[in-house]
C-alpha cells in the first residue's frame, strides 16, 4: 500500500473509532466579475459552463445569492472575516503598493483560514488575492499555509513579462517566493488547484481557488476563442472563452477529488466576488437584473451561488431564500466542528441547519450594502435603494426583479421601515480606514494608478 493511502485509512479508522465522522474539505471557487447570466446552470446558451452545470446538477443552485460589495477588495474581505467589512473600514478597494500599510484588510481582524488552521485543516490559497500587498496583509500571514498566486486586484492572463512594480504583471508567487509559470493563467492556477487536492489527503483542508477570470483582460487562448466564433461580439466572444476555460480547470479540480476518493467528503461553494461589469466593458450579462459591477442593484450584488456536499446536502435543488458570501466563515467553521467565536460582531450565518431543511425559516432577517454613497437593505421580497442626495427607491423583488417599478410613494410605510433599519445598521459602521483606488485616482488626476478594480 502506498503511503498516502495507508495514512488516509489509518486517520479514517481512528476517526470511526472515536464515532466521528470525518470532517469535511472545504473548497472556495470564487470568480471575478461573472455576470448573473453567464453561466449554464442560470440559463446562459451561448456561454457553456459544463462542469459548474454537473456542480449544480449535484447540488444547491442559489437563486438569490449576494456578494457583501459591488467590488472586488471589500467582497473578499466580507468574505474572509464573516463581517459587514464597513465593521472594520473595508469598504473601497485597495490600491496595489506592497510599501503602504494602510492599504490592506485590517491585522484586527482574524481570517477564516487562521481559525480553521488552528483546528487542524491545512489551508491554501490560488490565485488572486486583493486584500492588501505591504507583508502584513500577504496570504501567508493570514492564515494560509499554502500560498500560490498573484497579491493585486488583477493580473495577465498570458504573453506577460513579469515586472514586479507593475501589478498586473508581477511575477507569480508559490509561498512567498517568485516563480516562472508558462500557459495561461487559469490553467495553470487549476494545475495548481489539483495538485493541492492530490497531495492533502490525510487531513481536512480549506482551499479558497481565486480564479480572476473572467476579470479584464480578455485573453483567451486562440484555441478556446475559435469555439466561441459564433458569438457575434468580440467582448462577449472572448469573456465567454475566458468563463469557458475556468469552467475546464473547475472540472479537472472536481475530477481529482473524485480520483482522491475526497468527493463525499468536500463542502464545495462556488460564487463571483461581485456582478457582471457593464456589458461595454467586457460583455458579461446580469439579466434580468438591473445594473451592473459597483452599483447597489441587483446586478452588482446577486451573483451566480453554488454549494455542493453530497451526501450531505440535497442534490439537484434550487435555493430561494437569500443568502451570503458572507455566510461561508460560519458555514465553514460548524463543519470543521469550530466554534464561531464571541469576540465581535459577526455577521456570517451557518447555512446547513437551513439547506438541509432542519430550518425552514430565513437565514437573514435582512441583508446590508453601503458603499461610500450608495446604500440598500434587502429584507424579505423588499428592497431600498439610496444613491445620496436622491430620494429613496423602494422595489419588490419577486414581483419586479429588474427594479424596474419604485414603489416608495405607494408603500411609504414599508420604505420608512427599511430606512430605520438601514440607518441603525449604518450606525455600526466606521469611516473608510484607507483611501482606496477610486479615491486616490480621484484626487490625482494627473497619476492615476492604472489598476482596474
Ligand atoms: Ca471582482
Amino acid at each position: 500500500m502506498r503511503l498516502i493511502p495507508a495514512l488516509l485509512f489509518t486517520t479514517l479508522l481512528l476517526q470511526t473509532a472515536l464515532g466521528e465522522a470525518p470532517r469535511p474539505n472545504i473548497l472556495l471557487i470564487v470568480s471575478d466579475d461573472q455576470g448573473y447570466a453567464d453561466a449554464g446552470f442560470q440559463g446562459s446558451r451561448d456561454i457553456v459552463t459544463p462542469h459548474l452545470d454537473r456542480l449544480a446538477a449535484k447540488g444547491i443552485r442559489f437563486t438569490n445569492g449576494y456578494v457583501t460589495h459591488a467590488f472586488c477588495s471589500p467582497s473578499r474581505a466580507g468574505l474572509m472575516t464573516g463581517r459587514y467589512q464597513q465593521r472594520f473600514g473595508h469598504e473601497r478597494n485597495v490600491f496595489h503598493d506592497p510599501s503602504d500599510h494602510t492599504e490592506g484588510l485590517p491585522t484586527t481582524e482574524t481570517l477564516l483560514p487562521a481559525r480553521l488552521r488552528a483546528t487542524g485543516y491545512m489551508t491554501g490559497w490560488i490565485g488572486k488575492w486583493h486584500l492588501g500587498a505591504a507583508p502584513e496583509f500577504v496570504p501567508a500571514r493570514r492564515g494560509f499555509a499554502e500560498t500560490f498566486g498573484f497579491i493585486g486586484g488583477g493580473h495577465r492572463f498570458r504573453d506577460w513579462k513579469p515586472n514586479a512594480a507593475e501589478e498586473y504583471f508581477v511575477p507569480l508567487e508559490r509561498n512567498g517566493r517568485p516563480v516562472e509559470v508558462t500557459g495561461h493563467l487559469t490553467t495553470v492556477l487549476g494545475n495548481e488547484a489539483v495538485n493541492f487536492v492530490n497531495r492533502h489527503t490525510d487531513k481536512p483542508w480549506f482551499l479558497y481557488l481565486a480564479f480572476n477570470a473572467p476579470h479584464n483582460p480578455q485573453q483567451p487562448t486562440d484555441e478556446r476563442l475559435a469555439r466561441f466564433a459564433a458569438i457575434k461580439s468580440p467582448l462577449r466572444q472572448k469573456y465567454a472563452a475566458q468563463i469557458s476555460l475556468m469552467d475546464d480547470v473547475i472540472g479537472e479540480t472536481l475530477a481529482a477529488l473524485h480520483a482522491s476518493g475526497q468527493a463525499e467528503r468536500t463542502l464545495v461553494i462556488f460564487f463571483s466576488d461581485n456582478g457582471g461589469t457593464p456589458a461595454n466593458i467586457t460583455g458579461a450579462d446580469n439579466t434580468p437584473l438591473r445594473g451592473a459591477k459597483g452599483l447597489p442593484y441587483e446586478g452588482g450584488i446577486r451573483v451566480p451561488f453554488l454549494v455542493s456536499w453530497p451526501g450531505h446536502l440535497p442534490s439537484g435543488s434550487t435555493e430561494h431564500r437569500p443568502v451570503s458570501a458572507i455566510d461561508v466563515f460560519a458555514t465553514a467553521l460548524a463543519v470543521a466542528g469550530a466554534e464561531m467565536p464571541k469576540d465581535r460582531i459577526y455577521d456570517s450565518v451557518n447555512l446547513i441547519p437551513f439547506l438541509t431543511g432542519e430550518n425552514s425559516g430565513a437565514p437573514h432577517e435582512r441583508l446590508f450594502w453601503r458603499n461610500g454613497g450608495q446604500w440598500a437593505i434587502r429584507e424579505g421580497d423588499w428592497k431600498l435603494v439610496r444613491l445620496r442626495g436622491q430620494p429613496d427607491e423602494l422595489y419588490h423583488l419577486s414581483q419586479d426583479i429588474g427594479e424596474k417599478k419604485d414603489l416608495a410613494s405607494k408603500q411609504p410605510a414599508v420604505a420608512a421601515r427599511l430606512a430605520t433599519a438601514l440607518a441603525a445598521w449604518d450606525q455600526e459602521l466606521i469611516d473608510p480606514v484607507f483611501l482606496g483606488l477610486e479615491e486616490h485616482n480621484a484626487a490625482a488626476k494627473k497619476a492615476p494608478r492604472k489598476t482596474t478594480p
